[in-house]
């Protein structure tokens, strides 16, 4: 099936992207198209107009500043692959874009696109939420800034507001004594996810946990926080037991439901042994981040 008539516009820069919004009927972005265009052909998204972000070079950009990990909203998945300050740095994000789809889809597809779809099953949200990260977006009346926790509402639902541009995301710099890492259990390559779990430890001088976040996908309607896992997690020492419970909080704290990945009793099961696995990493590459630090 072919897409259903739509004007295409392409503007050259955010305000050109924001005054366009602003003015057209029910305008649709278009980022990298790897969920968009789909849509489209199968005719289940019929804008009247699409603005294709791609012409606005000053959106492609990953890169630390001002105390953030800072992604612009024509970063492509593939573009967090590979990549030594990634690697490095952010464990969580090292983890997450390859086992994304596949490398077509990775080539073109965005992550803050990935943000913008909210799909409780994208990988980028749970991210997101681990890093107490937060997007920029940036409509007539100007930029705000929307916390992870206050941007997924629904499945395909954000609170961005139909003339709103997220411009980036962005998460804080790690700490030091920060990890993080990404698990996401699929049924074969190129799947989403049937749960995945990111976890992000700072420890403290004396080893204990300072800080917790963890961010899980597919397991419930919007990609979630485990709040009582983290709670539970503060102040403790890193160990075996402790990250058992937690494991345990977090499947309670989701909500997954039966379909064609694999019945919920199952997911919930899942994000215990994801959430062990993804605190352990996080934990192991806190620790390293802390050696080096210190040197
Ligand atoms: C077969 C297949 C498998 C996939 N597997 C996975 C997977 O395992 N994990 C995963 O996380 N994702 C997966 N995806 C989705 C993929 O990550 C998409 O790239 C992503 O969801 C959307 O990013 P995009 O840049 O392609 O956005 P687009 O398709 O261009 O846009 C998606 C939506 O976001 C809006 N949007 C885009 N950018 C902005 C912006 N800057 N500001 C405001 N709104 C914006 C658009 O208007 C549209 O509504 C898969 C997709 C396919 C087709």
């Amino acid at each position: 099936m072919k897409a259903a008539p739509f004007e295409h516009h392409e503007p050259t820069t955010v305000d050109e992207a924001v005054s366009l919004l602003e003015s057209l009927h029910e305008p649709t972005i278009l980022a990298g198209g790897q969920s968009l265009v789909p849509m489209l052909r199968f005719r289940l998204a019929r804008p009247d107009t699409v603005v294709d972000i791609n012409g606005i070079d000053s959106l492609d950009y990953f890169h630390e500043d001002d105390g953030y990990l800072k992604i612009g909203a024509l970063a492509r998945h593939a573009d967090v692959e590979d990549n030594e300050l990634i690697e490095d740095r952010y464990g969580s994000f090292a983890d997450a874009a390859p086992l994304i789809a596949d490398p077509q889809i990775r080539n073109r597809g965005t992550i803050v696109g990935s943000m913008a779809q909210a799909d409780p099953k994208g990988d980028w949200g749970s991210v997101l939420i681990a890093h107490d990260g937060e997007v920029v977006a940036k409509g007539p009346d100007g930029e705000r800034t929307i916390p992870a926790d206050e941007l997924f509402l629904l499945p395909y639902d954000t609170s961005l507001m139909e003339d709103e541009l997220i411009t980036e995301a962005r998460v804080p710099t790690p700490a030091p004594g920060e990890g993080s890492a990404y698990h996401k259990l699929k049924r074969k390559t190129g799947d989403y996810a049937m749960a995945g779990v990111a976890a992000r430890l700072v420890l403290d001088d004396d080893g204990r946990i300072e800080d917790a976040g963890i961010g899980m996908t597919a397991v419930d309607i919007t990609n979630a926080r485990a709040a009582d896992a983290e709670a539970h997690l503060e102040g403790e020492r890193p160990s075996a037991d402790l990250f058992e419970t937690a494991g345990e909080l977090a499947a309670e704290a989701s909500n997954p439901e039966s379909d064609e990945h694999g019945d919920a009793a199952y997911k919930e099961r899942m994000v215990d042994v994801l959430t062990q696995r993804a605190l352990g990493d996080a934990a192991e590459r806190a620790g390293a981040v802390k050696r080096r630090v210190t040197q």
